[in-house]
């Protein structure tokens, strides 16, 4: 597939009359024709519900859009649930999926009424000890081990996994969870990330849903909810196919029915809790070129670097680039893309095939509207930029101002001499 944007050279030059680059740039209506898609795909499930993995995209204007669009959030941090709460979204609207959690996090949880996933068994007493109850509706989090394989090629490699609770594990947390009162019960696991196939989702339902048997068999537990989590990706390089999401709800369709129907279990309702394919291909970091560098290679300085975006510097990651304006020039120069960081990974792309680059032109880069700005961090005392939202009729407004160097030094001791930077 042809990678597109959503936004033009014009709409671009627009924006900078008012808003400086870098910044991350999300468009409200393809947000919401995804999230439309997925409720559709898996309309068939009466109890189905996305719930918005915050940690991809932590920005209550984009949540607030999300819950209009039926979405709950997952959240696996105080700050998490506490954006949760600030857009209305609590109660049984919040996942709490987390792992190696506080006391303090699983007690404001609990207070906003959120769904509680348990990543071990020995969370069982952490969280009795926490709380002083079990709560009444309880998630667990499944790790079946060894490799996880689709169609006999590797997906991803669970056994080497911190996540989630060995298959005994879990069928002894039931039995205890069970007699400690609890009374609605979900199993949930993460098995594969940015899986850019169909077959992921269905798979994961086959291993949760046999579980889900056996729970009944052996437990005498009847789960509520099977939570499918996240996983599944979204094409990042040109000439991949995208998933196709309604082929994956009809496959899980089936086999639900010939799963978990001939046991007996009719009404489990199927959680997500995507996150890249809620987000991803609708936010872009739009930079523009400030220097240009005849060196041993052709290097190209841009005015974001991986405080921005830390997918490429941290996992090799491929975001495509287009330069605006010039979608349609032939890409006959080789460029690696660089930020300013003192860091030789700070490489937005390296040997990328390009039109020719001039100065103040702007690079649009692809797929950063999940994990993009909210993997940002401040390294070499850079400043987090912007977040701007493009709405459907085409007005752009800011939902999240650039940091400025008070918000760098805000953290030093006020009552020092050192605060007169924060203030
Ligand atoms: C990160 C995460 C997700 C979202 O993952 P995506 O790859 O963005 O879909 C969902 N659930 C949990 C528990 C996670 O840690």
């Amino acid at each position: 597939m042809e990678k597109t944007t959503f936004v033009t050279l014009k709409e671009l030059q627009a924006i900078d009359q008012h808003f400086p680059t870098p910044y991350h740039l999300y468009d409200e209506r393809g947000i919401r024709e995804n999230a439309r898609n997925l409720r559709k795909a898996f309309a068939w499930n009466a109890g189905f519900k996305e719930y918005f993995a915050v940690k991809a995209t932590p920005n209550p204007y984009i949540m607030q859009i999300l819950k209009e669009e039926g979405c709950g959030s997952d959240c696996s941090s105080l700050t998490e649930l506490m954006l949760s709460e600030a857009c209305g979204i609590v109660g049984g609207d919040i996942m709490f999926s987390s792992n190696e959690t506080p006391a303090q996090e699983y007690q404001l949880a609990q207070r906003l009424g959120a769904i509680i996933n348990l990543d071990d068994i020995t969370h069982i007493d952490f969280l009795e000890g926490a709380l002083g109850l079990i709560p009444e509706t309880i998630c667990c989090r499944y790790n079946p081990g060894g490799y996880f394989t689709v169609s006999n090629s590797i997906m991803d490699n669970p056994g080497d996994a911190k996540y989630g609770m060995t298959t005994e594990q879990i069928l002894q947390a039931f039995r205890i969870l069970k007699n400690k009162g609890a009374k609605r019960f979900g199993i949930h696991a993460f098995l594969a990330s940015n899986t850019v196939s169909n077959e992921y989702y269905p798979a994961l339902a086959k291993v949760l849903f046999s579980l889900a048997v056996r729970l009944k068999k052996e437990v005498g537990v009847a789960v509520d909810f099977v939570n499918l989590s996240g996983g599944i990706g979204i094409p990042y390089r040109p000439g991949q196919a995208a998933n196709d999401i309604s082929l994956i709800g009809e496959e899980v369709r089936k086999v639900y029915e010939e799963t978990l129907v001939p046991a007996g279990l009719v009404e489990v309702a199927l959680y997500t809790e995507l996150g890249r394919y809620m987000l991803a291909p609708y936010g872009c970091l739009v930079t523009k070129a400030i220097h240009e560098k005849h060196t041993h290679k052709e290097y190209i300085g841009v005015d974001a670097c991986a405080v921005n975006l830390m997918r490429p510097a941290m996992y090799g990651a491929y975001h495509h680039i287009t330069v605006a304006g010039k979608e349609d020039s032939v890409c006959d120069h080789t460029y690696d893309v660089v930020g300013a960081l003192c860091e030789n990974n700070d490489k937005f792309a390296i040997d990328r095939e390009l039109p020719k680059i001039d100065m103040g032109d702007y690079l649009i880069i692809h797929d950063t509207g999940a994990h993009g700005f909210s993997m940002g961090y401040n390294y070499n005392g850079k400043l987090r930029s912007a977040e701007l939202l493009k709405k459907p009729d085409g007005t752009v407004e800011m939902i999240r101002r650039a940091e400025t160097p008070r918000d760098y030094f805000a953290t030093f001791d006020f009552s020092k001499e050192y605060g007169a930077l924060a203030r």
